[in-house]
């Protein structure tokens, strides 16, 4: 990765977090430069959040180095802290406030906010600007939860499974709300089980399993070229279905035609990040990947 520190937004070296006899964390090393959306993979149980925790200062580490906007979060102050945007899976909000009186009230913690009617613009919640956030759909409280973490002008932005439990428009829409803070230079930390929304948000991503990133790199490499090499599918003469693993698919097909026609069912299959994520899963041998239900949270 880049050799210059003041690039980074995140740099961690040999993170371990022991609970009892439990290696969670076993020995991380992560950079994550400024301006970069990384997505963090990795079934239950694997380590995701309580890194994130340690780098968020909510969380003590057994060992290693974090740098978090250049800070160690183990000594960080208040202002470190407004530096940062926390979109947790739920947040508990009680809901009888109006969506602008909370983001009025959230933004006076902060040194240099944004406008609350620019945010609550961003997040399209124009109509329900006046709304008590109790009223709100479950996806629209979720945009309140990432007004509430972008009001302040984050540099850094953690994003927890910011879409589980939405519709597909809903998540879509998520997205674009996310790409325009990704141009605006925000730096993004996204946990998320959905692949697809790694896959389209992510610029670089890790996989998490027992405690160790075992893969990390550009979304679009992750895994290696050997991970994506395209798969043609078909059905023989005999009802038989075949597959091959090729880097020259048009020509495996093109070979397939010209010897029985029109096979039936002939697919080129791409793998996708969930195709590649799964096949690293299950190769460190991880029992549960992906699972898409929400966890449980145990207190530090
Ligand atoms: P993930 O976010 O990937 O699901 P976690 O970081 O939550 O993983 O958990 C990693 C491991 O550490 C799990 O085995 C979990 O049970 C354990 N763990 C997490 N928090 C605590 C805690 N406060 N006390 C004891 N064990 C914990």
């Amino acid at each position: 990765m880049r050799a210059n520190p003041s690039d980074l937004a995140v740099r961690v070296r040999g993170l371990r977090k022991v609970y009892g006899d439990l290696n969670a964390v076993d020995g991380i090393d992560l950079d994550i430069a400024r301006g970069e959306t990384f997505a963090l993979l990795g079934p239950n149980g694997a380590g995701k959040s309580t890194t994130v925790e340690i780098l968020e200062g909510y969380r003590h580490r057994t060992g290693g180095e974090v740098s978090v906007l250049g800070v160690d979060p183990a000594h960080a102050r208040l202002d470190w802290k407004a530096r940062l945007g926390i979109v947790l899976q739920s947040t508990g909000e009680s809901g009888q406030y109006t969506v602008r009186e909370q983001l009025s009230h959230f933004a006076r913690f902060y040194p240099n906010p944004r406008k609350v009617g620019e945010v609550i613009a961003a997040v399209g919640l124009e109509r329900q600007a006046n709304t008590r956030i109790g009223k709100l759909s479950g996806g629209q409280q979720r945009r309140v939860d990432v007004a509430l973490a972008i009001v302040g002008r984050p540099e850094l932005l953690f994003l927890d499974e910011p879409t589980t439990g939405f519709d597909p428009e809903a998540r879509h829409e998520f997205w674009g709300l996310i790409e325009e803070l990704k141009s605006e230079g925000t730096t993004i930390l996204l946990t998320t089980h959905y692949l697809d929304e790694a896959a389209r948000l992510g610029d670089r991503g890790g996989v998490i399993v027992g405690g160790r990133l075992i893969a990390v790199g550009r979304i679009d490499e992750l895994g290696g070229a050997e991970a994506r090499i395209p798969l043609v599918r078909w059905y023989d003469e005999a009802g038989v279905r075949r597959e091959e693993r090729t880097e020259r698919p048009a020509e495996r097909v093109v070979e397939l035609a010209r010897q029985l026609g029109e096979p039936r069912e002939l697919e080129v299959i791409r793998p996708s990040l969930e195709d590649v994520y799964l096949g690293l899963v299950h190769a460190a041998g991880s029992p549960s990947p992906a699972p898409e239900s929400a966890k449980e949270e145990e207190p530090a």
